[in-house]
C-alpha cells in the first residue's frame, strides 16, 4: 500500500452549505495524521489548470461556519475529455498529490471514479442541497436549504394571512421533491407538488376553495422545480407558474407566485450540516489512510459508511429509471437486491411523507 503523504481537496458542481465544514474536517483530520493537504481551486477545472493552494488549520478554522465553498466550484466539461483528464493527472503528479477527496454530487462522483481508475485514489463526500443521491439517506446542505426555504415560507405566510392571499412558491430540488415535501409539511402548506408523485390538481383546487369557504385567509402551495405542466407540442412550463394562474381563476383567491431559486443554496450551514460534513470528511480521510479508493461516504441509518461509487451511481440510475444497457451486468443477484432495497426505502419514505402532507393539509 502506497504511503499517503499529501491529499488534495476539491468542491465541485452545485455548491451547498456545509462544504466548508467538510473542507475543515478533512484538513484538520489529515494534518493531525501527519498528511499534508492542498486545496484545488474551482473543482476539477482547478486540477486541469493547476490552481493549487496549501490548506492550513488557521485557514480552515475561519471558514467552518461559512456558506458556499471557499475552494470555489465550477462545472468543467473539459474534465470529461481524455485531454482534460491527462492534464488533471499531470497536476496531481507535479504536486505529489497522492489522493483526492471530492465534495459534491453525482457528477462530482463520476469525476472521482475517473481519477481512481487512472491511479489517483479518490473518495467522495456528499455536498448537494437536493438530497438527490439515492444511495445515501442524507447529503450535506439539505438541512440548511430546508430551513432557508422554511424561513421564506413563513414570511410569505405572514403576508398571505394579512391579505387573504395564496402564494405558490417554487423551490429547488431538481428531480427530487424532498425539499418541497418536507418544508410543505413544516410550514402548514395547503398543497405540495413534487416530481415523484402525480399532482391531483382538481383535488388541490377543491381543497383551496373549501378552506376559503371555511374562513382560511392565507394559503401556501409549495412546488418543486422538477414539476412541469405539459402544454403539448413538446412545450413544458414550470408547474408553479402555471398553477398560480389556474388557482386564481378557479378559486377566486388572489394568488401570487415566487421562485426562491439560488438563494436557497446560500447561508450559514446548520449544526446538522456541519456535523454531517465533519463526520463524512473524517471518514473520507480514514478511508484514504486505509489505502481505499473509488468510494463515497454515505449516511445509512445514522452511520457514516463507505460505498463503492459505481454501485452508488448505478443505484441512483435504478431509482431514476435511467439504467443503461449493461449497467447491472457486473453485479450479483444479491447486490441487485441490495440496490432495489435502497430504492424501495426511498420510495417508502416519499410515499409516507406525501400522505402526511396531504392528510394534514386542510
Ligand atoms: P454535481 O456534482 O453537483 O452533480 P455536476 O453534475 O455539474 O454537479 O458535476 C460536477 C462536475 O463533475 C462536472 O462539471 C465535471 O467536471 C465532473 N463530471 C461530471 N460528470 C462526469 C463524468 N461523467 N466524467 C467525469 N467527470 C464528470
Amino acid at each position: 500500500m502506497k504511503d499517503i503523504k499529501k491529499i488534495g481537496v476539491l468542491t465541485s458542481g452545485g455548491d451547498a452549505p456545509g462544504m466548508n465544514a467538510a473542507i475543515r474536517a478533512i484538513t484538520d483530520k489529515a494534518l493531525e495524521e501527519g498528511i499534508e493537504v492542498v486545496g484545488i481551486i474551482g473543482g476539477y477545472s482547478g486540477l486541469i489548470n493547476d490552481k493549487i493552494i496549501p490548506l492550513t488549520s488557521e485557514f480552515v478554522n475561519s471558514i467552518v461556519g461559512l456558506g458556499g465553498t471557499r475552494l470555489y466550484s465550477d462545472r468543467c466539461l473539459e474534465f470529461k475529455t481524455e485531454e482534460g483528464m491527462a492534464k488533471a493527472i499531470a497536476t496531481c503528479k507535479k504536486h505529489n498529490i497522492d489522493a483526492i477527496i471530492a465534495i459534491g454530487g453525482d457528477g462530482t462522483f463520476r469525476g472521482a471514479t475517473d481519477l481512481s481508475l487512472r491511479g489517483i485514489p479518490s473518495i467522495g463526500v456528499t455536498g448537494t442541497i437536493d438530497n438527490d443521491i439515492t444511495a445515501t439517506d442524507y447529503t450535506v446542505g439539505f438541512d440548511t436549504a430546508m430551513n432557508t426555504v422554511l424561513g421564506a415560507l413563513e414570511r410569505f405566510s405572514d403576508t398571505c394571512e394579512s391579505h387573504a392571499r395564496c402564494n405558490v412558491v417554487e423551490v429547488m430540488g431538481r428531480d427530487c421533491g424532498q425539499i418541497a415535501l418536507m418544508t410543505a409539511i413544516a410550514s402548514g402548506a395547503i398543497a405540495v407538488a413534487i416530481p415523484e408523485v402525480p399532482f391531483n390538481e382538481e383535488e388541490a383546487i377543491e381543497r383551496i376553495k373549501k378552506a376559503r369557504a371555511a374562513g382560511k385567509r392565507g394559503m401556501l402551495v409549495v412546488v418543486s422545480e422538477g414539476v412541469f405542466y405539459d402544454e403539448g407540442n413538446g412545450i413544458k412550463v414550470p408547474y408553479g407558474e402555471y398553477f398560480r394562474a389556474k388557482c386564481e381563476a378557479e378559486t377566486g383567491v388572489e394568488t401570487k407566485f415566487a421562485r426562491l431559486a439560488h438563494m436557497v443554496r446560500g447561508g450559514h450551514p446548520t449544526l446538522r450540516d456541519r456535523l454531517t460534513a465533519s463526520r463524512m470528511g473524517v471518514k473520507a480521510v480514514e478511508l484514504i489512510e486505509e489505502g481505499k479508493s473509488n468510494l463515497v461516504v454515505i449516511e445509512e441509518d445514522g452511520k457514516y459508511v463507505p460505498m463503492d461509487i459505481v454501485f452508488a451511481l448505478t443505484t441512483d440510475r435504478m431509482y431514476k429509471n435511467k439504467l443503461k444497457d449493461g449497467d447491472l451486468d457486473k453485479y450479483s443477484a444479491e447486490e441487485i437486491a441490495q440496490m432495489e432495497a435502497i430504492c424501495q426505502k426511498r420510495r417508502d419514505e416519499i410515499e409516507e411523507l406525501y400522505k402526511i402532507a396531504n392528510d394534514i393539509a386542510i
